[in-house]
């Protein structure tokens, strides 16, 4: 049976989502008991968020007008700025994507970057307009931007609804008619790329692959490429969408392989699967690591469950490539591991999935880009947390990253974007007409775009500004560490680092949000914030507990009983620093909006 491998891509709500769900009703991969909407949202997480975090590789079968069946391979991937890394490692499984693109919207910052990655990958790409069915659906202008802005043709361009299903077989037609089928040969040595993965505690590693060469089935030595490590095939299969046992799977083919690999540092992903009997000699070449950008602290707040976060993050980290993390200690959290990740969706999805899925109660620190230090004696250093900086009178120079920033707006926003971008410290380097669009090219510190800029960007331009941003090098800043202090103690673990300038305003808004969110205790307890020694805000939480019971004395024992669980709940996300109990939110006070 010919096979066909593809992805959808596409800026985020334009609609892949939806489209895949479209697809594969159509394909009759899930019976109408199953179905609900977005069927490849599998995370809880993504789900809830609306949004989609992993990739998830699925099988579907499509008989054509000529009356010929296919065997199609959808791999929905994700569409936020923080996760490119997903995408770039479903692309690497398929030999063409469908690039959707909302017709009322109009070519977005994503659609561009993702289309590049497709067309960087050599696959070929097959336009998509979605939304039709809205009345402001501009089918003509949004065909002109995909051929002016990225310089694909448009004629293939198949214009559908996603939401009503309208023309959207015309798109099983013009997979078969535009995008190619899979090379490979079942006779070569065996040769399967790990473009993801999982982990469950009975089968062990559970490794989604796409085969390249050759063939495998259970029973099957195969080995490890960069390890030299050799496993027994235990099962073969694909996904159906749920997890669907087979006899083999041959060239061209997308599914998953079990092979009671326990140890979690055995399989990469991006590594190569080969025979052990009959190996290839090189690679499947290609793959770029993922490079975290933003770094924060992640403590258990009870610390005996240290080792069980220890094996949550080696267990996540296998099914998020994009993530790492090594031990940390710190003086007020005690041990706790410090995180990278690509961006703050990221971070967030990281410590919820955690979180939930591994039942740890978490405390996560700021998030903070890495700085670079040169100290007076010429040696250089990069720090991943403001903590570790050096005093002060060794420090010759801090430089910080910086990101080359694209911002696509409606003309009629373009004055409230430079706005935002001047307070941000952004250098103005182009401004280029697109059609209905506007893109601004700046130049900008990467730590200023890290925290609130994204939802500050929307909310200037009623939602209808996109961005993408990729790193230029380290420039030097006039930076400073800012250190608070809670009951008179410094707190390692909220120190950030911040442009002088923006310090005392910085300083104030820290403490006085963390005065809001840190309980009253039996005393008052003061919250500075200091640059050196020198005190540049003061806040105070008020003495006085309030006994949450004391209201319904002698009431309902039920009502009493459901305070004194909330207080309990409550406390789950809370760290003892000295005498003062400081819940999570006060760690994140830095990230609170204006
Ligand atoms: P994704 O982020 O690209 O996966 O987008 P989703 O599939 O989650 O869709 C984003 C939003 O657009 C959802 O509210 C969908 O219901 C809506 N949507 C998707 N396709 C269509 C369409 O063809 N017409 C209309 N009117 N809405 C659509
Ligand atoms: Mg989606």
């Amino acid at each position: 049976m010919e096979i066909r491998n593809f992805s959808i891509i596409a800026h985020v709500d334009h609609g892949k989502s939806t489209l895949a769900d479209r697809i594969l009703e159509l394909t009759q991969a899930v019976s109408e008991r199953q179905r609900r909407d977005q069927m490849l949202d599998t995370l809880e997480l993504e789900r809830e968020r609306g949004i989609t975090i992993k990739a998830t590789p699925m099988r579907l079968f499509y008989t054509a007008k000529s009356g010929q069946r296919y065997l199609f391979n959808l791999i929905d991937t994700p569409g936020h700025v923080d996760f490119n890394y997903e995408v770039s490692r479903a692309l690497r499984a398929c030999e063409g994507v469908l690039l959707v693109v909302d017709a009322s919207q109009g070519v977005e910052a994503q659609t561009i970057q993702n289309a590049y990655l497709a067309i960087d990958n050599g696959l070929e790409v097959l336009p998509v307009i979605n939304k039709i069915d809205l009345p402001n659906a501009d089918v003509p202008g949004a065909i002109a931007e995909l051929e002016e802005v990225i310089g694909i043709p448009g004629d293939t361009a198949v214009a559908v609804s996603a939401k009503t299903g309208e023309n959207v077989e015309a798109i099983l037609e013009g997979i078969i008619a535009h995008l190619p089928p899979p090379k490979g040969d079942p006779d070569a040595p065996l040769s399967c790329l790990i473009f993801d993965a999982m982990f469950d505690s009975y089968q062990g590693v559970i490794s989604f692959v796409r085969v390249m060469d050759g063939t495998v089935k259970k029973g099957d030595v195969i080995r490890i490429f960069s390890t030299g490590k050799t496993f027994e095939v235990d099962k073969v299969g694909y996904f159906s969408p749920a997890p669907t046992v087979s006899d083999q799977l041959g060239p061209g083919e997308v599914g998953w392989i079990t092979a009671a690999i326990k140890d979690i540092a055995d399989t990469q992903i991006g590594d190569t699967i080969t025979s052990d009997k009959n190996p290839v000699s090189a690679p499947i070449p290609g793959f770029k690591p993922a490079q975290p950008v933003v770094f924060s602290g992640l403590y258990p707040t009870d610390s005996e469950d240290y080792p069980k976060l220890r094996e949550a993050l080696e267990k996540l980290s296998l099914n998020d490539a994009a993530f790492s993390f090594e031990p940390e200690t710190s003086e007020a959290l005690g041990f706790g591991f410090r995180c990278g990740f690509l961006g703050l969706l990221h971070a967030d999805i990281v410590q919820a999935r955690l979180e939930r899925e591994f039942g740890l109660g978490l405390i996560a620190t700021a998030p903070a880009v890495i700085y670079e230090v040169e100290r007076t004696d010429g040696s250089r250093e990069h720090i991943q947390n403001p903590a570790d900086l050096p005093e002060p009178d060794k420090i010759a120079r801090i430089l910080e990253p910086f990101v080359r920033l694209n911002v696509y707006v409606p003309e009629e926003y373009v004055g409230n974007v430079m706005g935002l971008l001047q307070e941000r410290r952004g250098e103005m380097k182009n401004m280029v007409y697109h059609g209905r669009r506007v893109e601004l090219r700046y130049e900008i510190p990467f730590g200023e775009i890290l925290y609130d800029f994204h939802d500050r960007l929307k909310s200037l331009t009623r939602g209808y500004a996109s961005m993408d941003y990729e790193p230029l090098e380290y420039r030097e800043g006039k930076l400073v560490k800012l250190d608070i202090l809670v009951n008179d103690e410094k707190v390692d673990a909220l120190a950030v680092i911040v442009h002088r300038d923006k310090a005392y305003s910085l300083g104030r808004k820290i403490v006085d949000k963390m005065a809001e969110v840190i309980p009253r205790q039996m005393f008052a307890v003061p919250i500075q914030a200091a640059i050196g020694g020198k005190i540049i805000a003061r806040a105070t939480v008020r003495a006085f507990r309030k006994d949450v019971t004391a209201k319904c004395y002698g009431g309902d024992i039920t009502r009493k009983r459901k305070l004194l669980e909330k207080q309990k709940k409550g406390k789950e996300r809370m760290k003892q620093l000295g005498t003062v109990e400081v819940p999570q939110e006060a760690f994140l006070a830095v990230l609170s909006g204006d």
